[in-house]
């Protein structure tokens, strides 16, 4: 065997993948077929429940340190064609991070190199194949064709998945005819910023910042920190668009005098992209030793949530391959990978085609629809409900039977812990990525229970203000497996910790 793990794509998926496995004593090999790392971003930044998740691994302050901005707040999110406007709620329902895609590849490679992952710009995998003990890999390298392979192989090739198509694994969905055209710009001489944050164009008139839907399609601006213009626009081409192909200026002139009607003049062009919309998801994620996360699992009819779903699939992946490889995964662990993150997607694959529908009606019954969701979400509760649903905070994992405390599945809180030794919390402890169970009722039988698994699980005793429970058993994806509910006798709380942890971390 060349490695444990064979992961094809250093994107946002692969990168963090590899870190994780590396972090749980798992040295993967990342295969890339770009010689060198992405320098035009796709994505210009990311939000939701990864931007927790990267806090608990102590990430985030490199992050931010890339960013050169920190971390905030997301004050609104489009949500098909309409804008959700969270800056009135106190504690607003997303984070969100303004790093553009290469910068958060290059922090993600850093620390997957840190942690002992090897990865091979320049080499496309053509091919993979398995059998009962391993999987193969055919890869063209700069020295010419070699094979690798490994126990276990996972596609994060993005949406045209080489590791999908050669796995047979379906990809049932719809591709919309949206096309999205996108450029970064200075705003030229010849233009005039209003102080509203308008434009006033010669020749055209005066353009309200935000989307503007004419019979061409939509045109869209906004604002960028540094005083560039982030301008968009969308037309309906039945011949689709291939995201990773360049764009040219011209071509975006062209969309713009299709979508405006006239010409738009744009300063120094230091940005040209192109996406399209489908709505899709892999029948399987997982088909023996082949898995799939990431783009190449899932494609979302929406901007704005690719990174947080597919690095979430990489994190709750990594351990529980991990488990395997170490040889402790109890029965049916690496199922759960399936099981979870493809109700996740189908959850967020919800929404996005939500917003297809409320963004693509152009006659006065599509007008009314978005009116009347803008109304509704002037209340604070469906606010709240669509900003979680997009952030992939309101996701609570399939419970594993009955009877389970309602926290079972769901993100740990990030609750303010006093030890001991002095004061910590649950992000400080989730940095290492093992499990751990945290006792926050002084529960001996709870400790004793987990000590026989002490090897893989970390056991804690805190105080905190209002504990949502008397334990909680978290699992290494911050998750958690099993809660014991305030006062549950000991006879009762113990055999049920001892199945949880047997279920998700083996015998001892
Ligand atoms: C213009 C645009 C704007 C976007 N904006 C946002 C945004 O603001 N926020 C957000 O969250 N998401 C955004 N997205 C989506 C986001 O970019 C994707 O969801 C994200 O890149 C998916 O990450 P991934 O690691 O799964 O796949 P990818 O980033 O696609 O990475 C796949 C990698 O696999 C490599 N690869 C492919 N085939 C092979 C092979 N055969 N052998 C070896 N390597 C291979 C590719 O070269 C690539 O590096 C945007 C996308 C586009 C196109």
């Amino acid at each position: 065997m060349d490695a444990d793990v064979i992961i094809v794509g250093a994107g946002p998926a692969g990168l963090m993948l590899a870190g994780e496995l590396g972090l749980a004593g798992v040295r993967p090999l990342v295969l890339e077929r770009q010689p060198r790392p992405r320098e035009t971003p796709k994505a210009s930044g990311f939000n939701g429940q990864i931007v927790e998740l990267l806090r608990y691994r102590g990430l985030l302050d490199r992050v931010e340190a890339a960013s050169g901005r920190s971390v905030r707040p997301a004050p609104s999110a489009p949500f098909g064609g309409i804008q959700l406007d969270f800056s009135h709620l106190a504690d607003p329902p997303m984070w969100v991070v303004p790093l553009p895609q290469p910068q958060l590849e290059r922090v993600l490679g850093e620390r997957a190199h840190e942690l002992g992952a090897g990865i091979r710009r320049g080499h496309d995998v053509a091919g993979v194949s398995q059998d009962d003990a391993a999987v193969t890999a055919d890869v063209r390298g700069p020295d010419g064709p070699y094979r690798v392979t490994a126990r276990y192989l996972v596609g994060c090739d993005g949406a045209h998945s080489r590791v999908r198509h050669s796995a047979g694994i379906p990809f049932p969905g719809t591709t919309y005819p949206e096309v999205n055209r996108l450029a970064q710009a200075s705003l030229p001489d010849s233009v005039t910023r209003l102080d509203n944050g308008g434009l006033d164009v010669p020749g055209l008139g005066r353009i309200r910042a935000g989307f503007t839907r004419t019979d061409g399609g939509v045109f869209g601006f906004g604002w960028l920190s540094s005083g560039d213009l982030l301008v968009q626009t969308t037309e309906d081409d039945p011949a689709g668009s291939d995201d990773d192909a360049p764009m040219s200026l011209t071509e975006f002139q062209d969309s713009i005098r299709r979508v405006l009607g006239a010409d738009l003049p744009l300063g120094e062009v230091t940005r040209l992209s192109r996406y399209g919309f489908q709505a899709r998801q892999a029948e399987r994620y997982r088909d023996g030793r082949i898995l799939l996360a990431g783009d190449a699992a899932h494609q979302f009819p929406a901007t704005g949530i690719g990174i947080n779903f597919g690095m979430l699939d990489a994190v709750n992946l990594a351990w529980k391959l991990a488990a395997v490889i170490g040889g402790w995964a109890p029965s049916g662990l690496l199922e759960t990978y399936h099981g979870e993150r493809h109700f996740a997607g189908a959850r967020a694959l919800l929404q996005t085609q939500a917003q297809v529908a409320l963004r693509r009606g152009q006659d006065p019954a599509g007008e009314a629809l978005r009116e009347l969701f803008q109304e509704l979400l002037a209340d604070e509760q469906p606010l709240r409900r669509l900003g979680a649903l997009i952030a992939g905070t309101s996701i609570r994992y399939p419970a594993p039977g009955p009877g389970q405390h309602a926290l079972t599945g769901t993100f740990a809180p990030d609750l303010t812990l006093h030890t001991d030794q002095g004061a910590t919390s649950v992000a400080d402890l989730m940095h290492t990525a093992r499990p751990v169970l945290l006792d926050l009722a002084g529960r001996p039988d709870l400790r004793e229970t987990a000590r026989d698994w002490q090897d893989r699980v970390d056991i804690h005793t805190a105080q905190t203000g209002q504990p949502p429970a008397d334990a909680l058993l978290i699992r290494p994806d911050a998750h958690i497996a099993w809660a014991a509910a305030a006062g549950e006798p000991a006879g009762t709380a113990t055999p049920a910790l001892r199945e949880a942890l047997s279920r998700w971390f083996g015998t001892p």
